[in-house]
């Protein structure tokens, strides 16, 4: 059980963890095998949390136990109809060997606005941040200590009431796993080619975009595979009016020759928290910054008249990329390349890894 100090905004006490450890927990030297080069998504922490929500019990049974299968009934309502969301968030390891991560309120504020789109309860933020917290407490050994390495943080939710009948599910559960990352770009960040979706979007008005949901992925699937049989290595979506919407999980930026910096602003774009640190970070440093929406003809005329002089893609997974080339059915634009994509994801990654200094406020301490 561990106690930390109750949530300032709502008075709600922390919930109790009950910890059961993992008797086949990897052992020292296998966990540092892993660690050496951990890749993306592949090996997982000898512990998750779950914490179950039912509409007569609310939040109960918070537990940390060891990593594992879960027992899901067939009928289980996710399995059905979807009803399921997610969130991403790294916990970094500093030279002293300290654990932070980065604006987890702002996670957690996501999760509830995605939880409200898809019909699930709202974990409270405090909840939230307890949660990865418990799960460091446990496996802060799984945080690396490698360049640009860190631990992936997947807090989960969805429909396990075994119920066909559709309405939102009686019984949820809430977990957290944590998967160690390596370096996203080995050998330097290169620019990525990006197939444009003249077929197919990944949500439409109204529908689920800004929330952080499986469904939307699954949506992206096939037209991220047009893209590979394209030799694009991402996807980028239009919305219904044909603006610039984002990739299949990433946001998209546009630097003008001004230094006017505008990322397209749609209510059906999720808002990336990187995006937003990237963007207050460009503001700091005193561009100006818009959000509206972004034609793909104001996306390829200003490419072609050198109006705009940089476009990069950002989110947490890969922090920030430069678009190198967009590519459609009947063209190839050369993207121009310049050096603020790469100067603000170093300024944003020297934060996050304690190595300049936090004017924000951004980190917090996971460990201790
Ligand atoms: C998670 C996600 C992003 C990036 O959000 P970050 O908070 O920066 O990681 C962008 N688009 C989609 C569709 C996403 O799911």
């Amino acid at each position: 059980m561990t106690l930390i100090d109750s949530d300032p905004d709502t008075g709600l006490a922390p919930l109790e963890f009950t910890v059961s450890r993992n008797l086949n927990a990897k052992s020292a030297a296998q966990r540092d095998e892993i660690l050496v080069n951990p890749g993306f998504g592949t090996s997982f922490t000898d512990h998750m949390v779950d914490i179950c929500w039912s509409v007569g019990g609310g939040w109960h049974r918070p537990r940390v136990q060891p990593y594992g299968p879960l027992s899901l009934d067939p009928a289980a309502a996710v399995l059905h109809y979807g009803q399921e969301i997610f969130e991403g968030i790294k916990a970094y390891r500093h030279a002293d060997g300290s654990i932070h991560t980065f604006r987890p309120d702002q996670n957690g504020r996501r999760l509830q606005r995605s939880a409200r789109r898809l019909a699930l309860p709202e974990l409270p933020v405090s909840y939230f941040v307890q949660s990865l917290r418990e799960l460091v407490a446990i496996d802060g050994a799984w945080v690396p200590s490698g360049e640009d390495q860190s631990l992936y943080l997947r807090p989960f939710m969805f429909a396990k009431e075994a119920f066909l009948g559709v309405r939102p599910a009686h019984k949820v559960g809430y977990y957290v796993i944590a998967s160690p990352a390596g370096a996203y770009f080995k050998g330097g960040v290169q620019p990525v080619s990006i197939w444009l979706s003249e077929d197919y979007a990944r949500a439409g008005k109204g529908g689920t975009g800004a929330a952080k949901t499986g469904g939307n992925y699954a949506a992206s699937l096939l037209p991220q595979s047009e893209a590979y049989e394209n030799e694009c290595d991402q996807v980028v979506f239009l919305d219904q009016d044909g603006n610039v919407e984002e990739l299949g999980g990433m946001n998209v930026v546009f630097v003008y020759k001004d230094g006017t910096i505008v990322t397209p602003a749609s209510p059906s774009i999720l808002e990336g928290i990187t995006r937003d640190s990237i963007l207050q970070l460009a503001a700091d440093r005193g561009h100006k910054v818009e959000g509206r929406a972004v034609s793909l003809g104001e996306w390829r005329d200003g490419v072609a008249s050198g109006d705009i002089v940089e476009v990069f893609a950002c989110g947490t997974a890969a922090v920030v990329t430069p678009i190198g080339v967009l590519k459609g059915k009947d063209f190839i634009d050369e993207q121009p390349t310049g050096e603020l994509a790469l100067s603000l994801r170093e300024e944003l990654t020297d934060i996050q890894y304690g190595r300049r200094e936090d004017k924000h406020g951004w980190l917090v301490r996971l460990d201790g």
